[in-house]
């Protein structure tokens, strides 16, 4: 790997930081940066490039707009608006701000999901160029989709196929490497079936039924939408009782009994791209104590906003009125959607596994980690146990650790680890040469 120059100011600055950031970015050398890129391009492309391709269609598209504006204007004052509706009154809004060119209005008027109807209406013309690759991307499976979901494969599921093909196939080279350790093994098999099975297979069957989609093994906060009022509104019964069970009861009891493992290494699908995917990355994890002291601030962070904002959204529903406030919320939570779900935990998150290694978005953003490790340091009675006496300070236990953790420090103790970002992935006791760690509970 090529080894690149650095900064002294900022090499400087990041030293006082005490956090090995900037080397993890200017110390990956060309083949870590060209998979850095590609894992965030694509992730950008497909969260972005829809409302983008729109925008950037509708500004060149100003000699049909315009024309279309004064029809609309003509329109309001008989009855044709009516009929047209709020579908007529967006495209001249619509029209009018890209004419004017306050392009950032206009981009924001397009991420309105009451616009779709109009951005959809662009979409049909097929002149996008890059979200129309995507769609011929998600043509080849259509005949899977159809056959699953009764309906043409879209962007989501052309990622849900790529996911879960990454967990699976990549998940089987894990397999194989730890296959005399029954732990690795058994976990493994399990983020493997959950993702298939529960986040990929079940969401497209509920479609081929007519159902409401629905992720079994997401609950909140990782999904808002999941904790609302409405949820029972939207949802069938069951699926919102289940999303509330698994919140406040599995997510406490299952955490007292097995600690954050439970769901960070044998459930959650960020958690299985992670091991899987991104076992290759794990030694990248920053080891040092202000990096530590960073993860907890952004952490609590997150989840301190997700907490707020969810509490604004119930206000919001409980009240029932399309006012100011209800804009101002419906617009934090787009903006939630923008910097924290996508942003954060996709483009950053994924992204930066070849960089700081895999566990980014779970160690520094994830609101779920942050209520899991609460629970884990100060309820569960799950703990890595350590006989300090054996260790040789080899720190093979600390330098496979994807979270970070200093492992070999606790091991050389001989103190026992009850980390709240620990999640249980067992490599540390799976590498040691010593037999020194074991997980277990108190
Ligand atoms: S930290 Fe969050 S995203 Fe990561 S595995 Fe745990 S719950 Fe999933
Ligand atoms: S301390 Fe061990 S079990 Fe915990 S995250 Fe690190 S490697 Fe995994
Ligand atoms: S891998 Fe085992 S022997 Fe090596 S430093 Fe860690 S605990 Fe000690």
């Amino acid at each position: 790997m090529l080894a690149a120059t650095t900064n002294p100011t900022i090499s400087h600055f990041a030293q006082r930081l005490g956090m090995n950031f900037w080397q993890s970015l200017t110390r990956r050398g060309i083949l870590g940066w060209s998979l850095a890129l590609v894992f965030i391009s694509f992730y950008a492309i497909l969260y972005w490039s829809y409302d983008m391709d729109a925008y950037v269609y509708a500004r060149q598209q100003q000699n049909v707009l315009a024309p279309l504006a004064k029809k609309l204007d003509a329109a309001r004052s008989g009855n044709l608006a009516a009929r047209h509706g709020i579908e007529s009154q967006i495209a001249h809004v619509m029209a009018s701000v890209a004419l004017k060119g306050e392009g950032q209005n206009a981009y924001h008027a397009y991420l309105l999901p009451e616009n779709r109807v109009f951005v959809d209406r662009l979409r049909n013309l097929k002149t996008q160029p890059v979200s129309a690759v995507i769609e011929g991307w998600a043509a080849h499976l259509n005949p899977l989709s159809q056959l699953i979901r009764r309906s043409d494969a879209d962007r989501w599921f052309l990622y849900g196929f790529i996911y879960t093909a990454l967990v699976v196939l990549m998940g089987i080279r894990f397999y194989r490497r730890w296959r005399h350790d029954k732990y690795q093994k058994m976990r493994t098999l399990s983020v493997m079936a959950v993702q298939t099975v529960l986040s990929f297979l079940l969401p497209s069957l509920l479609i081929y039924f007519n159902s409401k989609e629905f992720y079994f093994s997401y609950f909140w906060p990782l999904k808002l939408d999941y904790f609302l009022p409405s949820t029972f509104s939207d949802y069938p019964r069951a699926m919102a009782l289940w999303a509330v069970m698994m919140s406040f009861v599995a997510v406490p009891v299952l955490t007292y009994l097995f600690g954050k493992r439970w769901y960070c290494s044998w459930v959650c699908g960020c958690g299985a791209l992670a091991n899987t995917m991104g076992d290759p990355f794990r030694q990248l994890s920053d080891k040092s104590e202000r990096a530590w002291a960073v993860e907890r601030v952004t952490v609590y962070s997150v989840l301190a906003l997700t907490v707020v904002l969810t509490a604004l959204i119930f206000i919001n529903e409980f009240r029932g009125v399309d006012d100011e406030f209800g804009q101002w919320v419906f617009s934090m939570k787009r903006w939630y959607g923008f910097f924290i779900s996508a942003g954060f935990a996709g483009v950053i998150g994924t992204g930066f596994y070849p960089l700081m290694g895999t566990r980014v978005w779970c160690r520094f953003g994830c609101p779920q980690a942050a209520i899991l490790g609460i629970l884990q340091v100060f309820f569960s009675k799950f703990r890595i146990t350590t006989n300090g006496g054996q260790c040789i300070a080899c720190g093979s236990c600390s330098a496979n650790c994807e979270m970070g953790i200093d492992v070999r420090s606790y091991a050389m103790a001989g103190e026992d680890i009850k980390r709240a970002s620990c999640v249980g992935c067992g490599l540390c006791m799976s590498v040691c040469p010593r037999g020194v760690l074991r997980l277990g509970n108190s």
